[in-house]
């Protein structure tokens, strides 16, 4: 029997057509193009589906999220995998949150996307998607949210966009790659193995409709721009702060307003500007300020886990405390522990 794959397409340069405007997304136009890779038939049996409108994924939302997830929960008796046709901008963000939401659903998810359009001479999105599909469509499959993009397999929720003009345009910084597609595609099991599933799937949420920010710090960032930025209806604010987490402490206004929100029960949850490494609020003075005012640590998570995370916890827990409690908790292998 051959393996089944809907390939789901959101919009992003895999898909679009040139135009007078730059490149676009035009419904239809990526079926007429799959037409012409008849190779891809020898890998699975599948099955194209277009989100209605397709967007860029810069125009992304998190009610896109849900309805990507909803489309994949409808569908899951009928498919062993899915690839996922995304832009390349905000990937990370929705790998992220399709993997809070699609806890226990055991099956491969494989977002993907490309740096050049599939219809180009010169593309990444043949290799892209072709691999992509071959992943989806495995007899051992890698049965959780995945992201594959120039050659490598990456946990989804640990992924970031590291290149806007690279063909490895994505990277893993704090977590070990998947798989590897070279002459073989090599999955490193142990790794794959290493995130704990809940043996069902997790209930879809009703809406995602939290208000969540992120806030970057930079030298100088005033009290007020803070206090503006925390105001109502905010419920949830990723603070990217310096290093292991630190944040300046010699402005009592800043930290007040800070203490201020946290005391209303907006989450607050500190992640590193860098690239690699964790947050240790514990480090210095100017970390366990924030924990003071009842800032929470994001650990190692990326910036789009955290906060693809607080939108889904905030969405869908009644209790603020229950939110924030699961924060700090690894749901699909998003920190360490
Ligand atoms: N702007 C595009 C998008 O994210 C870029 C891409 O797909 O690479 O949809």
């Amino acid at each position: 029997m051959p393996r089944r794959v809907a390939i789901i397409h959101t919009g992003g340069t895999i898909g679009m057509r040139r135009s007078a405007n730059g490149y676009t997304p035009e419904p239809g136009y990526l079926g007429s193009l799959l037409e012409g890779m008849p190779e891809l038939h020898e890998v699975a049996h599948y099955d194209l589906v277009e989100l209605d409108p397709l967007l860029d994924s810069a125009s992304i939302r998190p009610r896109d999220w849900l309805e990507i997830a909803r489309i994949i929960a409808r569908r899951k008796d009928r498919y062993d995998g899915f690839v996922v046709l995304h832009g390349t901008d905000t990937m990370a963000y929705t790998a992220s949150a399709l993997a809070f939401m699609l806890r226990g659903l055991r099956l491969p998810v494989v977002l993907t996307g490309s740096q050049i359009p599939l219809a180009e001479l010169r593309t990444d999105a043949r290799e892209n998607l072709l691999t992509a599909l071959i992943i989806a469509a495995a007899e051992e499959p890698v049965q959780e949210v995945s992201l594959f993009f120039g050659g490598r397999l990456l946990r989804g929720c640990r992924s970031v966009k590291v290149s806007a003009t690279g063909f490895d345009a994505f990277d893993s910084p704090n977590f070990p790659q998947l798989a590897h597609a070279g002459i073989d595609i090599t999955v490193d099991r142990l790794v794959v193995d290493s995130a704990v599933q809940p043996e069902k799937p997790v209930p879809l949420p009703q809406r995602l409709d939290a208000s969540v920010g992120a806030l970057r710090l930079f030298p100088g960032l005033s009290a007020e721009l803070m206090r503006n930025a925390l105001r109502e209806p905010l419920q949830g604010l990723v603070l990217e702060a310096y290093g292991a987490g630190n944040a300046p402490v010699d402005d009592p206004e800043l930290l007040r307003a800070i203490a201020d929100a946290t005391a209303r029960g907006v989450v607050i949850v500190d992640c590193t500007q860098c690239l690699r490494g964790t947050v240790d609020l514990t480090a210095y003075a100017t970390g366990s300020a924030l924990l003071r005012v009842g800032v929470i640590s994001g650990a190692d998570m990326t910036v789009e886990a955290a906060l693809a995370k607080l939108v889904y916890l905030l969405s869908t827990m009644r209790l603020t405390s229950h939110a924030r409690d699961l924060m700090e908790q690894s749901l699909c292998g998003e920190l360490t522990p």
